[in-house]
Order: C-alpha cells, then sequence, then structure tokens
C-alpha cells in the first residue's frame, strides 16, 4: 500500500544544506501495522511527510495507494489523502472553534457524507466520549482531544492511517489506553497503521520496525506480532 524507493530529502537554508533522509526504501503491505523509529531529528516526520505527500523528495518515488505521488498534482494529492489517508498528530490539532462531535463529523460532511452527524456521535460513542459530544478542544483532556482525533480519523475508513507520536503528549496512563484504543479500532477497520514513535514499547506493538539514524535506515525487521 506504501513503497518508498531511494528516497533523498536535503533542506537548504540560505547557502546551508542539510541531508535528512538518504537512500531510504521500504515497503508497507495492506493491513501491517509499522512502526517507524529512531532519535529525535533522524528525520521520522520529515519521512511522515513525504509518504503522505505534504511534501516532495529531492530523489526518489513514492507509491500510496496505487498511486505514483510524483505523477499527480497538489490537488490531486490532497483529494488522495483526504479520501484514503488518516492522520493523528502528538498535538491533535483539532480545531478549536468546533466541538467535539463537530471536529468529527464537518470533514465528512465537507467530503460528502449524508449522515456525517450519525456517523459522527457513532464515532464518538465508539471512543467512549459519547458525553463529550458537545465540549470543545479546550474543555476536553488531552487525552480526550486524541480520542476526538482518532475518531476523525477512522470516521473517514482511511486505507492507511499516519499516526506521528500519537501517544507524545500524554501521560504514560493515559497514553496507554489511547494506544489500545488505536490498535483495536485499527484491528477492527482493518486499516494500515503507519507510527512514528520513539517509544520502543509501542514500536514493539506494531509488526514491522523501521530504525532510523542520521537519516538512513539501520533496521527493517517484522517483529513477532
Ligand atoms: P523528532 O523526533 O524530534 O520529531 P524527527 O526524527 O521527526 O525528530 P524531523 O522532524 O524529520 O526529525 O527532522 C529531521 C531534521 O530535519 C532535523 O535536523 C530538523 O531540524 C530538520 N528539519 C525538519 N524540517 C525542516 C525544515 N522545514 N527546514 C529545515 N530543516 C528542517
Amino acid at each position: 500500500i506504501l513503497k518508498v524507493s531511494n528516497l533523498e530529502k536535503t533542506y537548504s537554508s540560505g547557502s546551508k544544506k542539510l541531508t535528512v533522509l538518504k537512500d531510504i526504501s521500504f515497503t508497507v503491505e495492506e493491513k501491517e501495522t509499522f512502526a517507524i523509529v529512531g532519535p529525535s531529528g533522524s528525520g521520522k516526520t520529515t519521512l511522515l511527510g513525504l509518504c503522505a505527500g505534504l511534501d516532495q523528495p529531492d530523489h526518489g518515488a513514492i507509491e500510496l495507494c496505487g498511486e505514483e505521488m510524483d505523477s499527480l498534482s497538489e490537488d490531486e494529492r490532497a483529494i488522495l489523502r483526504n479520501k484514503k489517508v488518516g492522520f493523528v498528530f502528538q498535538d491533535f490539532q483539532l480545531l478549536p472553534t468546533l466541538t467535539a462531535l463537530e471536529n468529527v463529523a464537518v470533514p465528512l460532511e465537507l467530503l460528502g457524507a449524508k449522515n456525517a452527524e450519525k456517523a459522527g456521535k457513532e464515532w464518538l460513542e465508539k471512543v467512549g466520549l459519547g458525553d463529550r459530544l458537545h465540549h470543545y478542544p479546550s474543555q476536553l483532556s488531552g487525552g480526550e482531544q486524541q480520542r476526538v482525533a482518532l475518531a476523525r480519523a477512522f470516521s473517514n475508513d482511511p486505507e492507511i492511517l499516519f499516526a506521528d507520536e500519537p501517544t507524545g503528549n500524554l501521560d504514560a496512563e493515559t497514553g496507554e489506553k489511547v494506544e489500545k484504543l488505536l490498535f483495536e479500532l485499527n484491528t477492527e477497520t482493518g486499516t494500515t497503521l503507519v507510527i512514528v514513535t520513539h517509544d520502543i514499547e509501542l514500536a514493539q506493538k506494531t509488526g514491522h520496525i523501521l530504525r532510523l539514524k542520521g537519516g538512513k535506515i539501520i533496521e527493517n525487521t517484522l517483529t513477532s506480532q
């Protein structure tokens, strides 16, 4: 479902150039749970952004959901993301002026869903927030906000879900609950899951670990999960 070949990415600021990803090749199979791990600054978030077509590599190719990313226009990449890709971020990225329900239902509505509100309610009930539908993000705890983000991400039935440090802003206990919910929803929906994390315990719960260091792959292993 995701095929990355010989990827390279360099950032330049003024005359300075920094190669943050070099010769990156790997494949994520459909329905796999896949973790990208590595120290801070090793290029994990950059790699995720490239895979999702949010940024362009300097060299190499990415095939996502059967589409060659560099053959698509920016608009076509956005359509692919909207239709087939879900995102969960470390800082939740809910819209602060919308309620929990609106955060889930409005994107569905924009994508043309007919029963967006009903579906939004059902998803929030599924993540245990049936009694928080009309709360704004500022009125929710971090764990609750991430549950809303999970409901939003899964409600669109994505083929692949990218989660960037999904438990990074949560305390250990809350993080574990969110993690459990993420895996449960993933199993239930059959979505492919790609998690960026520095949490080795979380990575070991996935089926496949890709380890980066200094922008290069130093490990690519299937786990026993
Ligand atoms: P962390 O775990 O701390 O989030 P990471 O492994 O996700 O780190 P990236 O965020 O991908 O690493 O960053 C890799 C390197 O690229 C870092 O040295 C960072 O400073 C640099 N970098 C990231 N984005 C940009 C940018 N837009 N312009 C210039 N340099 C950047």
